[in-house]
């Protein structure tokens, strides 16, 4: 019984434990089959998660590959990471690269820039696969696996945007070198007419001198107005063709502009008075005497607009100002004619643009004048304009910056506080120009345009201290005003003329006037004619030269003077004026010939030379070598005195002029030889030589 109780124990112990172990075997199984549960659910997410990155990454790399940039990363020179388009570059595919250092070879490149954040940019040109490829980069550094840092470039080709650069660049320096042939081509052909075409002026003015008969001076006369339109035309396409091919070099010299306006105003001043209208000039007593420019082109400048305004008006005037303005200087030249349509004011500054004017107005020119001033202002940082209505006159407005010199003295203005002055004029500018003039010396000013009106203000209130009357007013009623003026006790009573009228005006004092002035007025001479105190100034030396030529006397009387020309024409022109002028001519054809003329001078065999007018492109020896061995010459003899020697020649920019000089000549003489050149020359040689008074 004790045993089976005890048998029954250790079985009811044994299956206990059993159960016990199955139990917690279960358990475990349980707790194992949850464990998987959530391995598969993991393992399901992270296959989700990889599938995801998976497809941005392709979507990253399709993006990339799609715009088409080439991008490469480098551990130094391995390459850690290169895009389908980069490995074109080697014809090889993108995974192929990676973990290479192959590099492409470089056949030019360009300067590399930095850029913001470290990067920078570089082109180069690479021989690839393909041939030779433009690349643009940007360079940047990256941080790679363990933060190791990495180089990427991304780069893109420019290939197609550098040919096109290349073939910009190249279509223009072809168009340049077209336009610059067409300039030279013009240049040198008009250049060409200009020889024949002075020759035929200068025998008509021969002619002239030969006493023609009424009807064959006519016929002159048309020969020489032909010849001048056409010599115009011919400088103005040479002007044009000159600054087109940018030869133009313009010098920065001090210069008077009184002088400068006084030369223009007088130069147009006879076509103007031949019209029968009148050219005033007048320059703001502000404006310093002495600016700093091209003096030449500013000539040509004036000379164009001027021209220009007295050659479309016929009635009424023109008038060419001068003032201060905030950019410097303003010069106005305004006229009475037909005006210019408003849709015209701008392409009239155009190449070979001309208004049609309608009948009774003469359209001569090439339509380049303008064209020409536009670029001449333009390359002295200035600008231009016209203001015009039709039918209303035309205005053209030029600023220049134009610098004071140092050295300008102030104008001189006198004091007239006391003065009253009366103008009388029915010219347009005229009477505003000289009114301006005398305002600044405080003086009061009357103006009056018709004679009645004049007589009404000879017995106003104030009475005038001196009147000035313009011969425009007509003859009579200019004479007729002047004995009224006398009659009023007033003293000073000046005629305003032209020169032709002045020649035929006969002396002022015997038509009741005390005096007369010059038109256009010079504000100098209006001042010191109606100012005995004024300062009086030497006159200028083209006054000198003016005057010289007028008087036709004779300076040049006995001189020798030898002239090496190889145009027969031109030297027959230069030695027949050379003989109206005293001098006794030789003509050399080159500069061999001339040297051994001089040779035979200096030693005794011909008579001496005062001086010699030297050519500087003639066959055989040219001007400028035949200078340098009279130099060599002279100092082989150990000469006390050089004989004078002028160049002559149709180039006359600065670098011609030094090459002249450098060569031994004394001046330089531009082509046509001007009468008033020569006579200065003339007239220098005939003076006494300095210090014979006391030797
Ligand atoms: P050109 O005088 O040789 O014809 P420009 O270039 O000097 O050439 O002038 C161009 C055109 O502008 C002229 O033909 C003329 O029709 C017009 N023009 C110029 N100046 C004036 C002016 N002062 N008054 C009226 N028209 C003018």
């Amino acid at each position: 019984m004790v045993s089976s109780f005890w048998s029954w124990l250790i079985v009811g112990g044994a299956a206990l434990a059993l159960c016990l172990l199955i139990a917690r075997l279960l358990f475990q199984r349980e707790q194992l089959r949850r464990q998987v549960a959530a391995l598969l659910r993991d393992t399901e997410n992270l296959n989700d998660r990889l599938w995801t990155l998976a497809d941005s990454e392709e979507r990253y790399r399709s993006l990339i590959e799609a715009q088409g940039d080439l991008i490469v990363r480098r551990d130094g020179a391995r390459i850690v990471y290169a895009n389908r388009a980069y490995g074109a570059l080697f014809g090889a595919s993108e995974v192929d690269l990676v973990g290479s250092k192959m590099q492409l070879p470089q056949l030019a490149s360009r300067p590399a820039q930095l850029l913001e954040g470290g990067a920078r940019s570089f082109d180069e040109c690479l021989a690839t696969y393909e041939g030779e490829r433009w690349i643009s980069w940007v360079e940047t550094a990256v941080a790679g696996h363990g933060g190791k840092a990495l180089i990427q470039r991304v780069g893109r080709d420019i290939s197609a945007r550098i040919a096109g650069e290349d073939a910009l660049v190249e279509a223009r320096a072809r168009a340049e070198a077209a336009s610059e042939a067409k300039s030279r081509f013009l240049a040198t052909v008009s250049h060409e007419f200009r020889t024949p075409l002075n020759g035929i002026l200068g025998m008509a003015d021969l002619l002239t001198d030969t006493g023609p008969d009424a009807e064959q001076a006519t016929y002159i006369a048309a020969l020489r107005t032909s010849g001048e339109a056409l010599l115009a035309l011919v400088d103005d396409i040479l002007d044009f063709a000159k600054v087109e091919a940018g030869k133009l070099e313009l010098v920065e010299e001090p210069f008077d502009v009184v002088q400068l306006v006084e030369t223009v105003a007088e130069l147009v001043a006879p076509r103007a008075q031949a019209k029968g209208i009148e050219l005033s000039a007048h320059i703001a007593p502000e404006l310093p005497t002495r600016l700093i420019g091209d003096r030449d082109r500013l000539r040509q400048i004036l000379l164009n607009l001027v021209g220009n305004a007295v050659k479309f008006t016929e009635a009424g005037g023109v008038g060419l100002s001068l003032r201060l303005s905030g950019a410097g200087v303003e010069i106005t030249v305004a006229d009475t004619g037909p005006g210019i349509p408003v849709d015209r004011l701008e392409d009239i500054f155009s190449e070979f643009e001309q208004v049609e004017h309608g009948a009774g107005i003469r359209q001569s020119g090439a339509g380049l004048g303008l064209a020409i001033v536009r670029r001449l202002v333009d390359l002295m940082a200035g600008e231009v304009r016209a203001e015009s209505r039709l039918g209303e006159g035309a205005t053209f407005r030029v600023t220049l910056p134009l610098a004071a010199a140092a050295d300008a003295p102030r104008p001189g203005i006198p004091h007239w506080p006391q003065q009253h002055i009366l103008l009388v004029s029915p010219v347009p500018f005229a009477a505003r120009f000289l009114a301006e003039a005398i305002r600044v010396t405080g003086a009061a000013v009357s103006v009056a345009t018709t004679a009645e009106s004049a007589r009404v203000k000879l017995i106003g209130e104030t009475r005038p201290t001196a009147v000035l009357i313009d011969h425009a007013l007509g003859d009579m009623p200019a004479k007729d005003l002047a004995a009224a003026v006398a009659a009023s006790g007033i003293r000073d009573c000046l005629i305003l003329l032209s020169p032709l009228e002045r020649r035929q005006f006969g002396a002022p004092q015997a038509a009741g006037f005390s005096g007369f002035l010059i038109k256009p007025v010079r504000t100098r001479s209006l001042y010191e004619r109606l100012d005995a105190d004024f300062p009086h100034r030497l006159p200028a030396m083209g006054e000198i030269a003016n005057a010289t030529a007028s008087a036709r006397n004779s300076p040049g009387t006995g001189l020798h003077v030898l002239v090496a020309e190889d145009n027969e024409i031109n030297a027959l022109l230069v030695v027949r004026t050379l003989e109206r002028f005293g001098c006794v001519a030789f003509w050399a054809r080159d500069g061999r010939e001339a040297l051994q003329r001089v040779e035979a001078s200096f030693a005794g065999a011909a008579p001496p030379l005062a001086l010699a007018l030297l050519d500087v492109r003639m066959p055989v020896m040219t001007g400028l070598d035949c200078a340098r061995a009279i130099r060599a010459l002279e100092r082989r003899l150990g000469r006390a005195s050089a004989l004078p020697l002028v160049a002559v020649t149709a180039n006359v920019a600065e670098a011609d002029r030094e090459a002249a000089f450098a060569a031994g000549m004394d001046d330089c003489l531009a082509k046509p030889l001007e009468r008033a050149a020569l006579l200065r020359w003339l007239e220098r040689l005939s003076l006494p030589p300095a210090g014979s008074l006391s030797a």
